[in-house]
C-alpha cells in the first residue's frame, strides 16, 4: 500500500474515454486494489463535469514520476 496522495498526483488516474465527451476527458482511478477503482475522478457528488481531477485520493496511491495528469 502506498501513501495517501492525491488523485491528481497519482500515477494511477487515467483517461475513461468511454465516459468523456468531445469536449471534455473523463479520467478514473485504474488501481484494482482501490476501493475508487474505475471511479470517475474529475466529477462533481451531482454528476458535474470538472476539468481538473478533485478527488482526494486513497491509501493505494503512489506518485506519478513527473507531475500529475491535470
Ligand atoms: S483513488 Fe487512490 S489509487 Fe485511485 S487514482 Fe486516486 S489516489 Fe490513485
Amino acid at each position: 500500500m502506498g501513501k495517501h496522495i492525491r488523485c491528481a498526483r497519482c500515477r494511477f488516474a487515467r483517461p475513461d474515454h468511454n465516459a468523456s465527451t468531445r469536449k471534455w476527458t473523463a479520467n478514473e482511478c485504474g488501481n484494482r486494489d482501490s476501493e475508487y477503482y474505475r471511479a470517475l475522478l474529475n466529477i462533481t457528488l451531482g454528476g458535474g463535469m470538472l476539468p481538473v481531477i478533485t478527488w482526494t485520493g486513497c491509501a493505494w496511491g503512489e506518485p506519478l514520476v513527473g507531475g500529475g495528469v491535470l
